[in-house]
């Protein structure tokens, strides 16, 4: 068991920083002995950047659903639509997949 840095969002994501400290199972100079524990922990305020990104994938998705609705009142844009449409279904699809990356996280600490 060799320690490191862990930093922690508020958003309950995660992730392994720095190597610290080297346990007494492991004599190799710089090596880890691959069992990691929590030397101390980096308390972030804000949000990790996979919730940055959702953040902005949302903004983005809800922009093309104001212009889809738009067009469609107006009438005429029938191609636009549907190309729009398909990036919404794009974005939703990679929103999705960051959640679930996201959420695999938080259930391994
Ligand atoms: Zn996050």
């Amino acid at each position: 068991m060799c320690y490191f840095e862990m930093t922690r969002w508020s958003c309950g994501y995660w992730k392994w920083g720095n190597f610290k400290q080297q346990c007494n199972k492991e004599y190799r100079t710089g090596e880890t002995c691959g069992l990691k524990l929590v030397f101390d922990t980096a308390y972030q305020m804000d949000h990790c950047k996979i919730c940055d990104t959702i953040g902005k994938k949302e903004r983005r998705k809800n922009k093309m659903k104001d212009d889809i609705n738009r067009w469609r009142r107006e009438g005429n844009r029938r191609a636009t639509i549907e190309k729009t449409q398909q990036d919404v279904d794009d974005l939703e699809r990679q929103i999705y997949d960051l959640w679930e990356t996201h959420l695999e996280k938080q259930r391994t600490l």
